[in-house]
């Protein structure tokens, strides 16, 4: 079972898991191990630095606030944004 090339797989890479807070996006980084990262992206299971470029939107809200942020900010647009709940290690 092999989804990802093995130089460029989840970890190492990680995702933000995003939700909205009284109608503000919150921003969480995960390590692709399951790790979650503080602002330094640096995963001390994996003792190396994440990099997330996915967003794992919760409900459809937040998805849409998401997309929004990728076609107007340049800081987000190297973001990809889907619909995905938190990982559960193991499934
Ligand atoms: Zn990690």
């Amino acid at each position: 079972m092999s989804d990802a090339d093995e130089d460029k797989g989840t970890t190492g890479i990680g995702t933000y898991f995003a939700h909205l807070e009284d109608g503000e996006l919150v921003l969480e980084p995960y390590c692709g191990c399951g790790n979650q990262l503080d602002e330094t992206y640096f995963c001390d299971a994996c003792k190396r630095h994440c990099h997330p470029a996915d967003i794992l939107c919760e409900d459809q809200a937040t998805l849409t606030m998401v997309d929004r942020y990728i076609r107007t900010s340049v800081k987000f647009r190297k973001f990809r944004a889907m619909l995905g709940k938190r990982k559960t290690i193991g499934s």
